[in-house]
């Protein structure tokens, strides 16, 4: 097998890394990293944990760009390259759910500490030397998600979530001795003594996986989100009708999770931590049942605009997945791009007193438009506003 560190080195963050580090030895890659190293993957981040010096290693690579005192952590950068370096360390929880206490310990305790043991490996950066927790290498064979202890998840709940995410990522089974402790923990309430806003931040991690739906699928089935309902068929349906390059794929994927079960998105989302235009957006696309039925009743063009005109494009699309894709594709491709050739100024220019009657005058005029019953001219257009 080609050697892991000969991989790192293939990629350019990961050849600096090698070289800051140099041959003194106590700094290693961890986590994700080397998981996805060995399967042959390329790593997402690259996770370091030192026994020693991390500034030393940190001023080596680039800048620090965030340190996060409680864990001993820094994020260093430098050009495209990111790295997050951290001391290695223990931790123990004052109470189940609660954010752990911190002290500085070898690499043997750093590992054990870990959610999973596919997780729980290190590589020294000086020796190539792997190090693990558990069955590490068994269970990245077997495919296999295994936490390291039996109060893991009453340690921190958070840790199901992420098992959603590497069970829709990796393709991994859990170990049966872990999902009856996964199934405990969620008959015991521990999904409930996560935060509002932690639980938010997971749930913005599952949405940014490569398949969305299966990780926001996974949460569900673990029992940690029975107020979501994933749908990919829907999802499927409105991110085709999605223009390039505009709207929130991953706002799609949650309302289409949110709005079948619940029609109060704000309620769902209280203290989540969305912000106020996300909130928007999903509060907007919790409608389109509803949207979608004005849409198919619409005989006019104009009609059509009105129900459709005003709402983000992701409730848009999400109409269109509720049965509507032919009003819908004609909204996107043609009539949404129609426009006046006057506007208020002419309108004021003409003598029309400045107030509500401009606006309108000029949607009475854009409806004929819409409905093919006046030119694209801007002389008939002003006189039919005028009128
Ligand atoms: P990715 O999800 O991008 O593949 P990752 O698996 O490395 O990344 P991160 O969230 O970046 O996961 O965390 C880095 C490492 O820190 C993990 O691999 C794991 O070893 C450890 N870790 C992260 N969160 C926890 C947690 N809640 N409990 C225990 N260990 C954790």
């Amino acid at each position: 097998m080609e050697d892991l560190l000969d991989r790192l080195r293939r990629l350019a963050c990961g050849r600096r890394l090698l070289d800051a580090a140099g041959a003194a030895g106590g700094v290693h890659l961890v986590g994700g990293a080397v998981r996805d190293l060995l399967l042959g993957h390329v790593p997402r981040e690259l996770d370091v944990v030192v026994e020693g010096d991390v500034d030393a290693l940190a001023a080596a690579l680039g800048t620090v760009t965030a340190t996060h005192e409680r864990f001993g952590t820094v994020t260093v950068r430098d050009g495209d390259c990111r790295w997050d370096l951290a001391a290695a360390r223990a931790e123990d929880y004052a109470h189940p759910g609660a954010l752990p206490v911190v002290r500085a310990a070898s690499i043997e305790e750093d590992l054990r500490r870990r959610d999973l043991t596919i997780n729980a490996i290190a590589l020294d950066l000086a020796g190539g030397e792997l190090r693990c927790a558990g069955h590490a290498f068994d269970d990245l064979q077997a495919r296999r998600l295994r936490v390291l202890h039996d109060a893991s998840f009453r340690d921190d709940p958070t840790r199901l979530w992420r098992i959603a995410r590497y069970a829709a990522r990796l393709g991994f089974e859990l170990e049966p001795h872990t999902a009856r402790l996964a199934a405990e923990a969620v008959a015991g309430g521990a999904p409930e003594r996560v935060s509002r806003a932690r639980i938010g931040n997971e749930l913005r991690l599952a949405l940014r996986e490569p398949d969305p739906v299966a990780a926001l699928e996974h949460a569900v089935r673990l029992g940690l989100a029975p107020w979501l309902a994933p749908d990919r068929d829907r999802v499927e349906a409105a991110l085709r009708l999605l223009p390039d390059g505009e709207g929130r794929a991953d706002l799609v994927v949650l309302a289409a999770a949110l709005d079948i079960v619940a029609g109060d998105a704000d309620q769902r989302l209280a203290g989540l931590d969305f912000s106020a235009a996300e909130r928007a957006v999903l509060r907007a696309a919790a409608r389109a049942p509803a949207v979608a039925s004005e849409a198919l009743a619409a005989r006019r063009a104009s009609q059509l605009a009105h129900v459709l005109s005003g709402l983000p494009v992701e409730a848009v699309v999400l109409a269109g997945a509720g049965g509507a894709a032919e009003p819908v594709r004609r909204w996107l491709d043609e009539l949404r791009h129609v426009a006046l050739r006057i506007d208020g100024d002419d309108l004021l220019g003409a003598g029309v007193p400045r107030g509500p009657q401009i606006g309108r005058r000029l949607s009475a005029t854009l409806d004929l438009l819409l409905d093919g019953e006046l030119a694209d001219d801007r002389a008939a257009q002003l006189a039919t506003a005028l009128r």
